[in-house]
């Protein structure tokens, strides 16, 4: 069933319905049924306008989610960050980040696009045997917005099979592609009893264009229990990967700690 095109057409119904009462009531009822014509279509134009915008604001949002758990980042006194990285894997940079990550001692969650990491078996077997968490980023990496409920499943469970494949036995949380929810994706996932896990830190390009503004980025909107978000997989995105072991190095002598999105979570909850 389609709930996200389900719960915009019954708001928009509902309230074109109030308005059109409520100018009833103010104006009184027209008995032309011009004016009739014009109350309702006004009634409709405005509806529409108004949960469109809202709904467009509630797929893009970070921190508010209608079903299901979600973290942009947790509540925690202690210096833990999370670093996430999204989409990939693939074979050309696997080793490099693992080698980033490893010199600092920091463990960081691969979320996937599972038909890249079916593509890509040495890569994501890769990060599994080096200690990385393994997160689910979808199938096909669609918005998965308007879309029925048993497609939303079958992006997440597909994408599961090809994480368990590679012999990662942890926790797997979910990220949207893009970020991107309204009621169908959570509700599989909350049936399922599975996080969603978006961000609180974002230092992409083209607005950090240079490794050292992306790690100045970072340092300067961090803060204990922050979730941050890179994209390191794309030959285009040699700036992330070269801003890592910076970044990964200014957050060790701050006294940060990077640990997985399933350590960050528990820390919140002990
Ligand atoms: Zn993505």
């Amino acid at each position: 069933m389609n709930l996200d095109v389900l719960a915009a057409a019954i708001l928009v119904l509902a309230l074109a319905w109030l308005l059109w009462f409520v100018w009833g009531v103010v104006r009184g009822d027209a008995t032309d049924g011009r004016w009739r014509a014009v109350r309702i279509l006004a009634a409709a134009a405005v509806a529409l306008v108004v949960v469109g915008s809202a709904t467009y604001r509630l797929m893009d949002s970070l921190t508010v989610q209608l079903l299901g758990e979600h973290a942009a980042r947790v509540e925690t006194p202690r210096k833990l960050v999370a670093l996430t990285f999204d989409d990939g894997p693939n074979d050309l940079y696997v080793s490099q980040l693992i080698a980033d990550l490893k010199r600092f001692r920091a463990r960081g969650t691969f979320y996937v696009i599972g038909a890249a990491a079916a593509e890509h078996p040495y890569a994501l077997a890769s990060l599994v045997a080096s200690g990385q968490e393994i997160g689910n980023h979808s199938y096909s990496h669609r918005r998965l917005v308007f879309v029925t409920t048993g497609r939303a499943r079958d992006e997440v469970s597909s994408t599961d099979a090809v994480i368990r494949a590679s012999g990662f036995s942890g926790p797997i949380t979910f990220r949207p592609p893009y970020g991107k929810r309204l009621l169908s994706l959570p509700w599989v996932l909350l049936t399922e009893g599975r996080t969603t896990v978006t961000w609180d830190v974002k230092p992409d390009p083209p607005s950090t264009a240079d490794p050292a503004t992306m790690t100045r980025y970072v340092l300067d909107n961090v803060r204990p229990g922050s979730i941050v978000v890179l994209h390191p997989w794309s030959p285009a995105n040699g700036a992330t990967r070269e801003a890592l072991p910076m970044i990964l190095a200014e957050l060790r002598q701050r006294g940060y700690r990077c640990v997985t999105v399933s350590e960050l979570l528990a820390a919140a909850a002990g």
